[in-house]
């Protein structure tokens, strides 16, 4: 293949905006508040689950605490009907014994019943207190998100700027390049791993940093200004330079 030197020598310049945009898509890719977001995600989901069990506990609680009032008010009224028949007089003797013995048990439920109100009237407190703490934690969580979102967005939006005047560069350069050339430039840089062309520097190849033997270097000397040359080692279009020792 053959192209115009300058036109090789402009592969560079294409080389180096590729390899400028993959750096930007690299950094885009690692910037350390992606994995600290992650992070923020799992613990966030995590505490979201603690909210609901916390919750679902308060609720339950609740209904025990609904259960036993009612249970309290049932015994209560039994107490009052009981004591107005005491009161009213005219029983007969077995039935006031019997009453006076209900009257006696009824009081021993209802403190037994009060008793267990109050422990889960602590228990409510407890875990209001578990949930107000699980909220609070919520929040810093959802502040410190915040101040990584943003600190993101703004590492974004910087790559972004730079990976536009890149692309505009690279675009700039592509018109200047044959279609033939470009697409070996394409080919190459496919099987390089993004580098496609690179400059043979005091005999080296820059693209994989192996020396040419002698019988290259001779190819590449006889090799005539407009031929494209290609590393025999890497594949790579070789961009000869006043520096390239030859
Ligand atoms: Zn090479």
């Amino acid at each position: 293949m053959n192209a115009d030197h300058a036109v090789q020598l402009r592969l560079l310049d294409l080389q180096a905006a590729d390899t400028a945009l993959a750096q930007l898509a690299h950094r885009r890719a690692s910037l350390p508040e992606l994995a600290a977001l992650a992070e923020l995600e799992a613990e966030v989901t995590d505490l979201g689950n603690d909210v609901v069990d916390s919750e679902t506990n308060l609720a339950d609680i609740a209904d025990e605490q609904r259960r036993l009032e009612n249970e309290v008010d049932v015994v209560r009224t039994r107490a009052v009907r009981d004591e107005q028949r005491m009161q009213a007089g005219g029983l007969p003797a077995k039935e006031l014994e019997s009453l006076q013995h209900e009257i006696i048990s009824l009081a021993r439920r209802q403190s037994t019943l009060e008793d267990e109100l109050l422990e889960v009237m602590e228990r409510t407190e407890e875990a209001d207190r578990a949930l107000g703490v699980l909220r609070e934690r919520r929040e810093v969580l959802d502040t410190r998100r915040g101040e990584l979102t943003s600190v993101r967005d703004e590492a974004f939006a910087e790559i972004d700027r730079a990976a536009n005047l890149r692309t505009t560069e690279r675009a700039m350069i592509a018109t200047e390049i044959p279609a033939d050339l470009m697409a070996l430039y394409e080919k190459a840089r496919e099987h390089g791993g993004g580098s496609g062309a690179a400059m043979l520097r005091q005999r080296r190849c820059e693209g994989c940093r192996i020396e040419l033997s002698g019988s290259e270097l001779s190819a590449v000397r006889n090799a005539a200004p407009d031929d494209v040359v290609r590393c025999e080692n890497c594949r790579r279009i070789l961009v000869r330079t006043d520096e390239s020792g030859l």
